[in-house]
């Protein structure tokens, strides 16, 4: 049984209708996306900077510079951004030639020196012709084997170069992953520092742009009745969970290599703990938050090496089916290894050594090949200290329990208990349930991707990762990989679920 909570719409429309003239202006910029024949670039970049054109949060002096190994010429470049974009048939394509003149392309070899300097002139020459002063964003859409190559070239070819030599300021945007334990993310960070300093550098975690995971802080800290009972007097435990349908698709040279742990613990899982579970900031202001964030990572408690499968279970999906179509195992897919031990199931048991979380124990859990596509926060509250109806139930009641909906589902829902309509005397929980989507008519104009390149353009960094954090995520799980990698029953460790179900049978 479910009771609507009734929005206020006004405040929605108010929000909705505010004029763009209030909002920051992205100055006049080129966008250069290295990789940009590829995967990211197409299927969420380009869309992603075309939402951002078409709704006029683009200076019109722009144009981005694809850059990759794949000979093509400006032409193709447009086609193929122009085919992208057309895939979604909902897109207002009404301005779509005018921004493919915007695209350019140069084709390069990633470690070859003389490719940058012929990208510095192709740089110089459009800005130039299109009047765009020197602002640049550096995008690194491609494997992270390529990225210290790219910063290096970058650097040496004094394309890094901003500030007060009054040539426009220079960012750069890497992808995740940010190394794939700490050695790995510092090695990598030191060759990005080298160049570019911290603040123009920006680690994207597009999730963080999600309405429903910036809401999470919403939630908590613009409302004054949460805060107060968000702590271990009150809550009994915190479950994340990030489970999708999908197998491994086409990633499977990439994902025996990561796994389950690298590919969602390290930066989305860890990122929604933080926000469930960080100090209020004194101001919603990028290192004030990212500060919070940092100490909720550096508080994690190490899991003990010798009793790390009492926190930790791990599965592989196998064979299943679903609606009568048969699933191949992870271990069937292409360019999958027939023995491989990679996890594709992960599910952790942590805690938060600080005054407000003692004892209270964090869930998080993700996996491929489940029942459903669902990334939820689930608080599990306390049941009530004394329970006045234990004379007429003759057992618990059940106890509170708030669910912040992520994905697909946006929503939150707060079950509380109600008595039963009725002569006899009975409890029922119910919930209250706020839905964003039928709540806020209007979807959201911008997705997260749009949002992100959005904030990079003004320079803010409240979405991304910074440094410490990276190494704080990766101090907290390099261990965990290690124990889990080098364990001699590894085999027997990890359990095989079929695909389209719940995962493995063995719980913490
Ligand atoms: P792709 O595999 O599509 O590679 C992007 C481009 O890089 C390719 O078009 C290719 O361009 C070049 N490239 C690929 N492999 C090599 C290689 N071995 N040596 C040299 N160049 C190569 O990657 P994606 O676009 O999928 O991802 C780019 C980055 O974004 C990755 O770091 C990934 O982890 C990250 N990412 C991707 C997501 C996605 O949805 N695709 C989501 C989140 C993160 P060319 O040959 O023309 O040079």
């Amino acid at each position: 049984m479910s009771s609507d909570i009734r929005v206020v719409r006004s405040t929605c429309d108010r929000q909705e209708n505010r004029s763009l003239a209030s909002e920051p202006q992205a100055e006049p910029v080129v966008f250069v996306v290295f990789g940009a024949s590829g995967d990211l670039a197409t299927r969420k970049l380009m869309p992603a900077l075309y939402d951002l054109f078409i709704c006029g949060r683009l200076p019109e002096t722009f144009c981005v510079l694809g850059a990759a190994r794949t000979q093509l010429s400006d032409e193709h470049f447009r086609r193929a951004a122009e085919q992208g974009l057309q895939a979604d048939s909902d897109r207002d394509l009404s301005r779509l030639d005018e921004f493919c003149d915007r695209l350019y392309y140069q084709a390069i070899k990633y470690d070859s020196r003389s490719s940058y300097d012929t990208l510095a002139g192709k740089l110089a020459s459009l800005e130039k012709t299109k009047g765009i002063g020197g602002n640049r964003v550096y995008y690194l859409a491609v494997p992270p084997t390529l990225y210290t190559s790219i910063v290096e070239n970058l650097g040496k070819s004094g394309l890094a170069e901003q500030g007060d030599k009054g040539i426009g300021w220079r960012r750069i945007i890497i992808e995740k992953p940010f190394g794939s334990d700490l050695n790995s993310a510092l090695y990598l960070d030191r060759a990005v520092h080298e160049h570019f300093d911290e603040d123009q550098i920006f680690r994207i975690d597009h999730y963080l742009a999600k309405d429903t995971v910036q809401n999470v802080l919403v939630f908590r800290l613009a409302n004054a009745i949460f805060e107060p009972i968000w702590n271990r007097h009150f809550i009994e435990h915190v479950s994340i969970t990030a489970s999708e349908t999908l197998g491994v698709e086409q990633r499977a040279g990439y994902y025996e290599q990561a796994g389950v742990i690298r590919d969602m613990f390290q930066n989305h899982m860890l990122q929604l703990l933080a926000l469930t579970a960080m100090e209020p900031p004194t101001l919603f202001e990028a290192e004030r938050v990212r500060d919070e964030k940092v100490k909720v990572l550096r508080s994690l408690r190490p899991l003990p090496k010798d009793k790390l499968h009492d926190h930790l279970v791990l599965g592989q999906y196998g064979p299943g089916n679903l609606e009568g179509k048969t699933l191949a195992g992870y271990r069937q897919e292409p360019g999958v290894a027939p023995d491989s031990l990679t996890a594709t199931y992960a599910r952790m048991q942590l805690f938060i050594d600080n005054w407000r979380w003692r004892g209270v124990p964090f869930y998080l859990t993700s996996g491929k090949r489940m029942t459903r596509k669902k990334t939820e926060i689930v608080v599990q509250f306390k049941e009530v200290p004394h329970s006045v109806f234990n004379n007429f139930l003759g057992e618990h009641s059940t106890a509170n329990r708030l669910v912040i909906g992520i994905q697909p589902d946006q929503s939150i829902s707060l079950t509380f208990q109600t008595k039963s309509p009725g002569v006899g005397f009975q409890l029922q929980p119910v919930s209250m349930y706020f839905d964003y989507k039928s709540d806020f008519a209007q979807t959201p104009k911008l997705d997260a991707y749009a949002k992100v390149l959005l904030d990079c353009l003004l320079g803010d960094q409240l979405l991304f990762w910074r440094q410490d954090g990276v190494e704080q995520s990766w101090s907290f799980l390099t261990p965990i990989l290690e124990g889990c990698e080098t364990c001699p029953d590894r085999a027997d460790r990890l359990q095989i679920y079929p695909s389209a179900s719940a995962g493995p049978d063995v719980l913490l």
